[in-house]
């Protein structure tokens, strides 16, 4: 019990901290803690991890008894950050120390402190996250404890559906700044559009441990920005999963020329209209590039709308599901007076469309269903019979959210019934 510490990086304001006091007092671990220090400890090189707020602290346990104590896990959630970036960066602090000094079979703590009345969602995510990560791996059983000072919990992780689900739901209105997306492609195969900037940095790592560890299948890990993987982790992550592959960068401002030309010979081909190219690109690269488009389509649709949700009938079951353009991919590729930028940035904007189950989908895309001043619209292509099937069977709204419309959403929509002759 004599060489205890608790090691804050870069947070001297933590290391007087009244709570962090508190706690430890109700630990009681205060004769074993000799100092709190603000220092360096973890010289953690790695570009990617310099955000990192704070770090931990150990506790190793025999038969319940506290053996030693280096390192607790420490987080705190400001209400002002409604990003929470506190609880996962410090985490992966913490397996960027686990990987480099190889510190396995020993007893962690997290504490969070919660400064504030309501703990969020995205809070409550993270720590879930923690926690399982925590109970796989090689560490020790009954290894984390969360200390906070209210029941937190109001997630529970039963599987990746389920994160994949909260972490679009968190998406929503956040288009500023990037949010990280899981498009649970099918039960082989998961891609990970991720943004490896400051505020989602730990989030992202996060998500990718809890996904090695809980998905069995395929993991495709995009970036949207320019990135360059830490060797190291991503070795440590590939002994947890082998199916893991990191696929690269997408820019999602600036036009992808080549991936753009191989989807429009996928529509050609598909339409059956030949097309004039030297080269013809292999279907595997179609089917590539059609993943990173969509991708950054659907992360554009859920910054809007959040999860996969029909905006007509509620179904959520990702599977039915599909990301509607309003105004048709093939109509965008087809026109002529517009620049190639323009034409990449209709096809993923995410006001150029809904989530929609597949039946309303078709119903959309066949007309039977127009958006117009600001409601949708059952038209008079149907019959008694369908319209009696569509608004009394199928559809549980036609309104939607006043703040989901705005004039380049409506300019969509016009374009939409202009197919119509409305
Ligand atoms: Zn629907």
């Amino acid at each position: 019990m004599s060489n205890i510490k608790i090691v804050f990086k870069r947070d001297s304001i933590l290391a007087n901290d009244k709570l962090l006091k508190e706690l430890i007092k109700t630990m009681k671990l205060e004769n074993c803690v000799k100092e709190i220090v603000d220092n360096n400890f973890f010289s953690i090189e790695n570009e990617n991890f310099k955000l990192t707020k704070f770090t931990a602290i150990i506790i190793r346990y025999e038969n319940d008894k506290i053996l030693e104590c280096d390192f607790i896990l420490t987080s705190r959630e400001y209400e002002a950050d409604s990003r929470n970036i506190f609880i996962s960066q410090g985490f992966i602090s913490f397996m960027q120390m686990f990987v480099d000094k190889k510190m396995d079979n020993k007893n962690f703590v997290l504490f969070v402190f919660k400064q504030y009345k309501n703990i969020s969602l995205s809070c409550s995510l993270h720590i879930e996250m923690i926690r399982n990560i925590f109970k796989s791996l090689s560490f020790n059983k009954e290894v984390l404890n969360v200390y906070a000072q209210d029941d937190i919990f109001n997630c529970e992780l039963k599987n990746i559906e389920n994160l994949s689900y909260y972490r679009n739901e968190l998406s929503k209105k956040n288009s500023s700044n990037k949010s990280n997306l899981l498009e649970l492609l099918d039960a082989n195969e998961i891609s990970l559009l991720l943004n490896f900037g400051a505020a989602n940095n730990g989030e992202a790592w996060l998500i990718i441990i809890y996904c090695s560890i809980y998905f069995k299948g395929q993991i495709n890990i995009y970036s949207i920005k320019e990135f360059k993987m830490d060797k190291n982790f991503l070795n440590f992550i590939k002994k947890i999963n082998k199916k893991i592959f990191f696929k690269g960068w997408i820019n999602s401002k600036k036009v992808p020329t080549e991936e753009l030309n191989a989807i429009f010979k996928e529509v050609h081909y598909k339409t059956d209209i030949t097309f004039e190219n030297k080269k013809t690109p292999t279907l595997p690269e179609i089917q590539e590039a059609i993943r990173r488009y969509s991708l950054i389509y659907h992360n554009n649709l859920i910054s809007k709308y959040g999860s996969k949700e029909c905006i007509l009938c509620d179904c959520n079951n990702p599977s039915l599901i599909v990301g509607a353009h309003i105004k048709r991919f093939s109509d965008i590729k087809n026109q002529e007076n517009i620049s190639l930028e323009q034409k990449y940035k209709e096809i993923v904007d995410g006001d150029n469309g809904f989530w929609f189950c597949s039946n309303h989908d078709k119903l959309f895309e066949h007309g039977y269903i127009i958006f117009h001043e600001n409601r949708f619209h059952i038209t008079e292509k149907c019959s008694e019979e369908e319209f009696k099937y569509i608004v009394k069977i199928t559809t549980k709204k036609l309104k939607i959210n006043k703040e989901l419309i705005n004039e380049n959403f409506i300019n969509y929509t016009l374009e939409h019934k202009k197919r119509f002759g409305f």
